[in-house]
């Protein structure tokens, strides 16, 4: 029976949720639209399997196919990160960094990472997350003037503090990382360097960014945001000791039985972003988030760091006199869908916040381009300046469809 017949309060909701996704403009910088093909995998019969352990030692029988599969994903995580081992089981990018830090920290151990609202993440150490409560967490910011991170700066508080573990990888920070930096300032205290490549994963992989393999000892990332694939992590390794750990870590250490489904999405994934295609995408979408930055710029907006290395731009909304908050919402009314965000050293609350984040992976993915982002930004521009003005935002909600027609995603699938 399918959903349709059996279902109908979810299948509705599937439908419409469908036609929301088609119809409006998605700016959000961790999220994208897999191929059909993710999800297909995705969505597939693995997801009645249980394989518990690793391909070739599992705990369960009936594996044949499903250890094929995990191996396949394996194989091509390690190719497409130029990484010795890769664990492709874990959940989601937080619980990847759980099975990190399990793998190389005992509780209660110092560990070091970018400040929540200069653009880390919550896993980096916040207070109401495991690693700010079970770990001693120290964190490191950007430099006030320019918003940059600050090497030396960061160097000379590591060499205070002296945490077992760095982080470096970051959910809001719109520029390229120097992993050499990192790698030296770790040797220099004997600790892990642990990249977090969640956000911009797809943007090392299509080249466009530069990978921290060969200098980090522990790479995490997200599958789902410019990478594209399903929603999910891996964990790779810089060599086959550390590999043990990370595998131990997840597998009994964190996780029961994997999501088969979910690794077959990302083999596919891991596949489709080693063809050349997707080389263009990556490079595509750090060519709109500089449209987005000089368009938005040239028209009165600032620019948190003054400008975009990757895949987003990050607004400083104090002189617009909104806030994050009420700009998110104004713009979603317009069918324009983003999210708000903190910006170093902000004054408000990270519920209300006096920045957005704008992110150009899924627009890219539509085949939108330069020219398309001029003409967004101009509609961003225009709800940011009259966010009360019902008619008009009504109105652009009309050209955002528009708009979306043009480049149509996902225009023959149906539930
Ligand atoms: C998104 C993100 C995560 C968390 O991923 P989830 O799948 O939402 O758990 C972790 N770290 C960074 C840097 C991220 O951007």
């Amino acid at each position: 029976m399918k959903l349709k017949e059996t279902d109908g309060e979810v299948y509705g909701l599937l439908t419409k949720e469908l036609d929301y996704q088609k119809s409006t403009l998605r700016l959000i910088a961790s999220e994208n639209y897999t191929s059909r093909a993710v999800m297909e995998a995705t969505g597939s019969v693995l997801t009645n399997k249980y394989a518990e352990g690793y391909p070739g030692k599992r705990y369960y029988a009936g594996n044949k196919y499903v250890d094929q599969i995990e191996t396949i994903a394996i194989e091509r995580a390690k190719r497409l990160f130029n990484m010795p081992h890769a664990n492709v089981q874990p959940h989601a990018g937080a619980s990847a960094n759980l099975a990190a830090f399990f793998a190389f920290l005992e509780i209660g151990d110092k560990f070091m990472g970018l400040e929540l609202p200069h653009g880390g993440h919550l896993t980096h150490g916040s207070p109401v997350n495991f690693s700010g409560k079970w770990f001693r967490a120290v964190a490191y910011g950007v430099d006030k003037e320019t918003e940059a991170l600050d090497y030396d700066a960061i160097r000379k508080r590591a060499l205070e503090e002296r945490p077992k573990l760095i982080i470096c990888g970051y959910t809001a920070y719109p520029l390229i990382i120097n992993f050499k930096a990192f790698r030296e300032i770790c040797d220099e205290i004997g600790a892990v360097m642990m990249a977090d490549i969640s956000h911009f994963a797809g943007l090392v992989a299509g080249g466009v960014y530069p990978s921290p393999a060969g200098y980090a000892d522990v790479i995490t990332t997200t599958t789902h945001k410019t990478l594209r694939g399903p929603r999910g992590a891996i964990i790779m390794g810089r060599d086959e000791e550390r590999g043990k750990m990370i595998d131990k870590a997840v597998f009994p250490g964190l996780q029961g039985g994997p999501l088969e489904h979910a690794i077959a999405g990302k083999a596919v994934c891991f596949h489709e972003a080693m063809q050349p295609e997707f080389k263009r995408y990556a490079a595509q979408i750090v060519k709109n988030a500089n449209a987005l930055a000089e368009e938005l710029s040239s028209q009165g907006i600032r620019l948190v760091a003054g400008k975009t290395e990757t895949h987003l731009v990050l607004l400083d909304l104090t002189t617009k006199g909104i806030t994050g908050k009420d700009a998110q919402a104004a713009l979603e009314e317009a069918g324009i869908i983003v999210n708000r965000n903190t910006i170093p050293f902000d004054t408000r609350s990270p519920f209300i916040t006096s920045g957005l984040r704008l992110g150009t992976p899924a627009l890219t993915t539509r085949g939108m381009k330069e020219s398309e982002m001029k003409h967004i930004s101009g509609l961003i521009v225009k709800v940011l300046e009259n966010p009360n003005d019902t008619e008009l935002k009504l109105r652009i909600r009309g050209e955002v469809e528009e708009l979306c027609k043009k480049f149509p995603i996902y225009a023959d699938l149906s539930y």
